[in-house]
């Protein structure tokens, strides 16, 4: 049974700045996952802090802020089947030094903080980030 999801992306201030983002969107086309919602926007502090608020008391969180504020990123809402579980499986491993080859992060990033790529990594975790980035959208496509 297909099992239809949306999930929340960012194409991080790197994607943007290295023109990746063609490169990296197509993947996902390519695949056939659907595009819902779109758009170049630069995050002030505080919706940074919304979007991670799981990572704030993280040592490593105020320089991820000044990072994923530093530049316009790409925010967008992929659907289709299993979409969250496709995503993240497409981005691999925190860690660009340490993502297999063929994921967009083991293929295209060296670095665990500029890792050109977010993804809701769960059903509550999808809903609550469309949430922060389109409030418009219903996150459920069912209701
Ligand atoms: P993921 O994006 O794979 O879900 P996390 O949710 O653990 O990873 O972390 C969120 C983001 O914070 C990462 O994508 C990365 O940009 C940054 N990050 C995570 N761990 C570190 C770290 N140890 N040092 C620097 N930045 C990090
Ligand atoms: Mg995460």
């Amino acid at each position: 049974m297909p099992t239809e999801e949306r999930t929340l992306v960012l194409l991080k201030p790197d994607a943007v700045r290295r023109r990746l983002v063609g490169t990296v969107l197509s993947r996902w086309e390519a695949k056939g996952l659907r595009l819902v919602a779109m758009e170049l926007r630069l995050l002030d502090a505080a919706t940074a802090d919304r979007h991670y608020a799981e990572h704030l008391d993280q040592p490593w969180y105020p320089a991820l802020r000044e990072f994923i504020t530093s530049d316009p990123l790409v925010a967008l809402v992929l659907a289709g089947d299993q979409a969250i579980e496709v995503v993240r499986a497409s981005i691999g491993a925190t860690d660009g030094r340490q993502a297999a080859p063929g994921t967009i992060r083991g293929d295209l990033s060296l670095s665990n903080r500029e890792n050109l790529v977010h993804a809701s990594d769960s059903v509550s975790s999808a809903q609550r980030e469309i949430a922060v980035f389109f409030p418009g959208l219903v996150a459920n496509p069912g209701d």
